[in-house]
This record gives structure tokens, C-alpha cells and sequence, in this order.
């Protein structure tokens, strides 16, 4: 048996990030036994149907009793609560970990719900799409993305190891940062442009009918991509950007002043300025290639097919 292989684990809440997790860990043969538990039971019919997981429960207590590794994959804003009603059942020298978006906030509610000698680490798969519910998962996700763990301080190594060589065996690469750190850098790599997304694709809809349908048909123009960060989940969102409230309001402070001089170059008919600026932000797309995080094709590589990730 690999190092990285668990006798059971538990994975609470079933919707993309859960069911994908479970779809990994079926095709890395990870567990023994993956135990599932979402709110709905619609959704954990679901689960089992598809079969990214061996057994549903009625409670997530229920789903954790044994598991040697938990997984919580519900929206952030739920993390707490989930971690408060199934703490009573962690088994001890277990590890938990969870997959929410912003790290501090998540940290903050679960952390006074983790037993003593249950192993906590926080985590944050940068993997996803669009699309959420059991329906959507697939066991590629996270190849090839990051996983960034924030362990918080006297953090048991060895739990750590487990969890980094796990989240490998899914095909991430794995890193470690400090949760604040870890929310600033998604304030600006995600949660802006998902909020600018929001934003734009908003006053569109404000237009007026005749404007849309144009909209629409020439969509591939830009705005499509626009649309595709638009339809992720409300609440996922929502509760993102409470959550990280504050590192979302700086980078917001940062991007209107920004918008605010390319507004008043166009303005000015500053080509120069226009210029300089459309030409160092090509150099932020060839380090992302570089880096392996999109493909050189045009239209970014993307096919019908083939949901790129996000978050
Ligand atoms: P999702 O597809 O909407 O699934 C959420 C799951 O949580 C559903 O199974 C839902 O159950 C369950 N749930 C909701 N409220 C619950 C409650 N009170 N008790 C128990 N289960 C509950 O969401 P997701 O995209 O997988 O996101 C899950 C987490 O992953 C979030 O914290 C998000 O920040 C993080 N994340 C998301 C992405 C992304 O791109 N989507 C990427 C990285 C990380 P029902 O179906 O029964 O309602």
C-alpha cells in the first residue's frame, strides 16, 4: 500500500470539488473506503449512483465515524457549522481538511470545533469550473493545478506529508502558505476578475433589448469568457466575498485607481501611455504559459469540451 493511501475516507459535501476528489481518489485507488455525506438527499442518491462514493449518511457525523482522513468541500460560509456537527465523531490522529476559497475566515470557524490529536490542515484546491453539483465532477481537475495547504502553527509534519502526498496522488502540485497570504494572492488571481466578471456581465443585462441580442451574437469578441466566470455558483461566491472581505476591498481600491488613469489616457488620446501599458501585460500571458497554467493556442486552448480551470 503507497504512503499516500487512507483505510477510509470521508468527504462532506458532494458537489464539484467533492465529487471530483471522490472521482481522484476512485482513480488513484486512495481509499479503502470513501464515505460521502451532502445536505440533500437528492444529492447523496446522486453521489452513490455515480458511484464517486461507496456509502452515504443521514449526518456527516455519521459519514466520519472511522474516516482516517475528512474532507470538507461545502460552501465557506458553512465550514463552521459543518465542522461543529461532525467534530463529536473525528476519530482521534485523524487528519481534516478543507477546500474552501479563502483560508483565514475558514480557518477562524473551524479550528474551535477540531478535537485535540485530530490533525487540522487547511487547503485550497486552485482547480475548477462553472459548473457545481454531484453532476460535475470528473477525476482530471486537479492534474496538473495546485493545491495550496496553509498549515497553522505546531502543525503535526508527518499529517502533513500524508495530506501533501495525497493531494499529489490527485494530481496536483502541492505548496504551502501562510492563510492571509494565501487570501491576498486569490483577491487578485481570482476573486477580482470573478467580481469584474460579475460586474460587466451585470450592465450588460442593464442594456437595453435590441443592445443584448447583439451582445450575444458576437459574444466571442471577449465578453463570452466574461460570462463563463459569471455562471459559477451564487453562493460560493457570496460567501467568498465575505469572507475575505478585506483583501477583496484593497485589491478593488487598487484596480479602480488603475481603471480610473487607463480611463483618463483614452481620454487624453495618450497613445503612449496605452501603449506601454497593452504591451507589459502581454508579458503576464507568456509567464502563465510558461508556468504551465494555460496552453499558447489561440482562444486559450479551449475547446467545447474542455472547462479550464478557475479559483
Ligand atoms: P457545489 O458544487 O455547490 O457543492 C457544495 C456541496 O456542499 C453540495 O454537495 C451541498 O449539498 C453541500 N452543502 C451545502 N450546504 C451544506 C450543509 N449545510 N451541510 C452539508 N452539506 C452542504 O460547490 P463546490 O464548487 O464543490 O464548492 C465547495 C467548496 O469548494 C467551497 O468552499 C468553495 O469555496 C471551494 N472551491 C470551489 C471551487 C470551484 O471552482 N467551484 C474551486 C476550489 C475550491 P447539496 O447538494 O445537498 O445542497
Amino acid at each position: 500500500m503507497s504512503s499516500v493511501t487512507f483505510d477510509r475516507i470521508a468527504i462532506i459535501g458532494l458537489g464539484l470539488i467533492g465529487s471530483s476528489i471522490g472521482h481522484a481518489i476512485k482513480r488513484g485507488q486512495l481509499a479503502g473506503h470513501i464515505a460521502g455525506y451532502a445536505r440533500t438527499e437528492d444529492t447523496r442518491k446522486t453521489a452513490l449512483e455515480i458511484g464517486f462514493v461507496d456509502s452515504v449518511h443521514d449526518t456527516a457525523a455519521e459519514a466520519v465515524e472511522g474516516a482516517d482522513l475528512t474532507l470538507v468541500c461545502v460552501p465557506v460560509g458553512i465550514c463552521g457549522q459543518v465542522t461543529q456537527e461532525l467534530s463529536p465523531s473525528l476519530k482521534p490522529g485523524s487528519i481534516i481538511t478543507d477546500v474552501g476559497s479563502v483560508k483565514q475566515a475558514v480557518i477562524t470557524a473551524m479550528s474551535p470545533h477540531v478535537p485535540q490529536g485530530v490533525h487540522f490542515i487547511p487547503g485550497h484546491p486552485i482547480a475548477g469550473t462553472e459548473h457545481s453539483g454531484p453532476q460535475s465532477g470528473f477525476a482530471t481537475l486537479f492534474d496538473g493545478r495546485w493545491c495550496i495547504l496553509t498549515p497553522v502553527a505546531g502543525t503535526d509534519e508527518q499529517a502533513l506529508q500524508k495530506l501533501t502526498g495525497f493531494w499529489q496522488a490527485c494530481g496536483s502540485m502541492v505548496d504551502t502558505m501562510a492563510p492571509d497570504h494565501h487570501d491576498q494572492v486569490l483577491a487578485i488571481t481570482s476573486h477580482l476578475p470573478q467580481l469584474i466578471a460579475y460586474n460587466i456581465v451585470g450592465t450588460v443585462t442593464e442594456l437595453e433589448e435590441d443592445t443584448q441580442s447583439e451582445v450575444t451574437k458576437f459574444s466571442a469578441s471577449g465578453f463570452r469568457d466574461f460570462t463563463r466566470l459569471a455562471a459559477s455558483d451564487p453562493i460560493m461566491w457570496r460567501d467568498i466575498c465575505i469572507a475575505n472581505r478585506d483583501a477583496i476591498l484593497e485589491m478593488l481600491g487598487r484596480f479602480t485607481e488603475d481603471l480610473t488613469s487607463l480611463q483618463r489616457s483614452i481620454r487624453r488620446g495618450d497613445a503612449d501611455k496605452l501603449q506601454e501599458l497593452f504591451t507589459s501585460t502581454r508579458d503576464m500571458r507568456r509567464k502563465i504559459v510558461e508556468a504551465g497554467q494555460d496552453t499558447p493556442e489561440a482562444d486559450f486552448g479551449r475547446h467545447a469540451s474542455d472547462d479550464s480551470a478557475k479559483d
